[in-house]
């Protein structure tokens, strides 16, 4: 196993890169809005409490990138102890704290997604723990890029989870959706997902590596079409949506 993705690293992050861009260009072109959260439907397959679906999908991602960068035969130091504890940091949030956060009770999310965002955190989590446990050249973690990435990673995070509590304080009184304000959205619709761009982006400052890049493409690949699809769904529900909001990027998409 060690072996074989030694030898193929390259070409398997390449091949999980190209396999992300077809499935952005399926959902973009044929305008398939992925049935979780407000796009929930039937006909799916079997559905499952979404809270628990949020905890099972993503807990992969939590320990195994940890688990193998930390049993790697590379020297532990304080560059890989950065790279493994803000990713760590940013799964505890996901796996733990948001799903008990959410206010989506009686909410169900069909079980194929689940499975799908659960076989995606273990590729995503494999190649990027291999790397720091196994390929990585150790560097000081004072290197500009370092320090550089920290900050742009911080700044994702701070507006991932601070956008992600303005969605979730909207149900305090009521269930259903209202028009968000305040923050980012401001500038967009889903300041959660751009956070999370942001964040994985700083990530790949850091580390600069294949598969940090292959995650924060495979980031915009998953939550570009969805917050397109969020921006049209806000327009169709809400006659007086701001008009100058954009979807994602500001100014931009
Ligand atoms: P959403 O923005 O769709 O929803 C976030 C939460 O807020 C949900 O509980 C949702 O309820 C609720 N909510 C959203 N909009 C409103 C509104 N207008 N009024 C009231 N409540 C609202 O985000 P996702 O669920 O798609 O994603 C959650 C987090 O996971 C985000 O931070 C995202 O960045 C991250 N993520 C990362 C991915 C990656 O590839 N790295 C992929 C997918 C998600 P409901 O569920 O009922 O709609």
């Amino acid at each position: 196993m060690s072996h074989f993705f030694l030898n193929n690293f390259n070409t398997l992050v390449i091949s999980w890169i190209l396999v992300g861009l077809i499935t952005f260009l399926f959902l973009v072109i044929s305008k398939t809005r992925t049935p979780y959260g407000r796009h929930s439907e039937n006909g799916w397959g079997l559905m499952i409490n979404n809270s628990w679906a949020w905890f099972w999908m993503e807990f992969p991602a939590l320990i195994v990138m940890p688990i193998i960068s930390l049993l790697g035969p590379n020297e532990l130091n304080s560059y890989s102890m950065i790279l493994t504890f803000i990713w760590f940091a940013h799964y505890f949030n996901r796996v733990i704290i948001f799903p008990l956060r959410i206010k989506t009770k009686n909410k169900k999310m069909p079980i194929s997604i689940a499975i799908s965002a659960f076989f995606f955190n273990i590729f995503n989590g494999l190649f990027n723990g291999y790397y720091v446990g196994y390929i990585m050249n150790t560097q000081s973690a004072l290197e500009p890029n370092v320090i550089i990435g920290i900050i742009i990673f911080l700044i994702g995070m701070f507006v991932n989870v601070s956008s992600d509590n303005k969605l979730i304080s909207l149900r305090k009184d009521s269930v259903g959706y209202k028009i968000p304000h305040g923050g980012f959205f401001k500038y967009v619709s889903c300041p959660n997902y751009f956070g999370e761009i942001i964040e994985w982006f700083g990530y790949l400052i850091i580390a600069f590596s294949l598969p940090a890049l292959s995650f924060v493409l495979w980031t915009g690949f998953n939550l570009i079409p969805r917050a397109l699809n969020h921006h049209e769904w806000y327009k169709e529900n809400f006659k007086n949506y701001p008009k100058n909001r954009k979807a994602v990027i500001p100014f931009i998409i």
